[in-house]
């Protein structure tokens, strides 16, 4: 399977598995969240737009996240396959995402959903201590992601394409058990 899009809370442990599991199969590893945060760092016009959604744990506009999503599509390295991490994270999103893909002749092969109990979230993510890993900003997006983004669950689950995952363990043991739902 070399489609993939993973879903989760923040903090789940996604762009971990992502960079792993994309390395391994030669395929891309399309964070939205990177490229949104190295968008800042340049201060280019993208960066400029999205500094403040950001900081404030609020999603980023669609219109914005869906432009670099199909820029990143169309790179080379994609062409083999690709990781979704952090994309779609709400409805329409993920709508625009099925009309891209189709647009292009490719779907996504499987939903993978990382399931870890909000304590255990906020736990790390405050070890992480990004800019936006203070304990409000943390509370504000994991609200939007159970606002926004989990009803996406039901979504791919609809679809008859999507697998959870225990991410409340070990990164190895993690990986392991995505290897064996991928194979
Ligand atoms: P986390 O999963 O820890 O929240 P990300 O790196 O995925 O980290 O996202 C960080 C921030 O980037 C989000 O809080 C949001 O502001 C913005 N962002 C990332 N992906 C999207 C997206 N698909 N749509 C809108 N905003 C996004």
């Amino acid at each position: 399977m070399k489609r993939l899009i993973f879903l989760g809370p923040p903090g789940a442990g996604k762009g971990t598995q992502a960079i792993k599991l994309a390395e391994g199969a030669a395929i891309a590893h399309i964070s939205t969240g990177d490229i949104l945060r190295a968008a800042v760092a340049a201060q280019t016009p993208l960066g400029k737009q999205a500094d403040d959604y950001m900081s404030r744990g609020d999603l980023v506009p669609d219109e914005l996240v869906l432009g670099l999503v199909k820029e990143r599509l169309s790179e080379a390295d994609a062409q083999n396959g690709w990781i979704l991490d952090g994309f779609p994270r709400n409805a329409a999103q993920a709508e625009a995402l099925d009309e891209l893909l189709a647009s292009i002749e490719q779907s996504a092969d499987r939903t993978v959903n990382f399931e870890v109990p909000d304590d255990v979230l906020v736990g790390r993510l405050l070890q992480r201590g990004r800019k936006d890993d203070t304990e409000e900003v943390i509370r504000h997006r994991l609200g939007v992601y159970r606002e926004q983004t989990a009803p996406l669950i039901a979504f791919y689950q609809s679809k008859g394409k999507l697998a959870s995952i225990d991410g409340n363990t070990e990164v190895d043991q993690v990986a392991t058990s995505l290897q064996a739902l991928l194979k």
